[in-house]
């Protein structure tokens, strides 16, 4: 099974991929999550990071490109994976349709949690709280000036990938505002119940 969960900050990805590693055994890849552990091991990648995630801005295409087209060649991603914060642009979108048929590989679904902004914020700032009563440190981009930035990209660059998905006839929309257990349900009943077959390599087509 290869998903994508798209969604604004907030929406819940994170929650219900991790319910779905659990239920197909596959492995949830969040970029948002690789490129927090390149900032604090200070690679490279890390260093050219961390101001623009602090700030809510999106990592250069190339980086997260380039980190994605890794991690899927790992053995733990054969049977197959999440991607969760990836793609966050059409050109991420394409790289990946790209890298997946270079592969024979095709994707599932593209699940699209659909929330309402208002709501996010609230989230958000209960999100906030939360850690900071657990005596938690919070992230670098828990802020709600930060969390606006993001609801911006969300919109400007990432959201023309729900009519590109929808264009390929892999999208999936699911009400992410139900409770989190409903929008498990709902995610269960949207996936196919096999995985698509894998297509015939590029190559091998010509
Ligand atoms: P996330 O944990 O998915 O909310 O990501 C946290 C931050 O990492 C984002 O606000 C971006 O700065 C960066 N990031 C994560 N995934 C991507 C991506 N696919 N493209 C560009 N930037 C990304």
């Amino acid at each position: 099974m290869r998903l994508i969960l798209l969604g604004p900050p907030g929406a819940g990805k994170g929650t219900q991929a991790l319910r779905l590693v659990a239920k197909y055994g596959i492995v949830q890849l969040s970029t948002g999550d690789m490129l927090r552990a390149a900032v604090k091991a200070g690679t490279p990648i890390g260093l050219q990071a961390k101001e623009i995630m602090a700030s809510g801005g999106l990592v250069p295409d190339d980086v997260v490109v380039g980190i994605v087209g890794q991690r899927i060649e790992q053995p733990d991603a054969r049977k197959g994976f999440i991607l969760d914060g990836f793609p966050r642009t059409v050109p991420q979108a394409a790289a990946l349709d790209r890298m997946l048929a270079d592969r024979g590989i095709a994707l599932d679904s593209v699940i699209e949690l659909r929330v309402d902004e208002d709501a996010l914020v609230r989230r958000i700032e209960t999100r906030i709280a939360e850690t900071k009563a657990r005596g938690e440190p919070l992230r670098d981009d828990d802020s709600p000036e930060v969390l606006r930035t993001r609801l911006k990209a969300y919109r400007q660059l990432t959201e023309p990938l729900i009519a590109y998905y929808r264009d390929q006839g892999v999208l999936r929309t699911v009400d992410g505002m139900a409770a989190i257990d409903d929008v498990t349900t709902a995610i269960d009943k949207v996936l196919p119940s096999e995985p698509t077959p894998a297509r015939a390599k590029k190559k091998a087509q010509s």
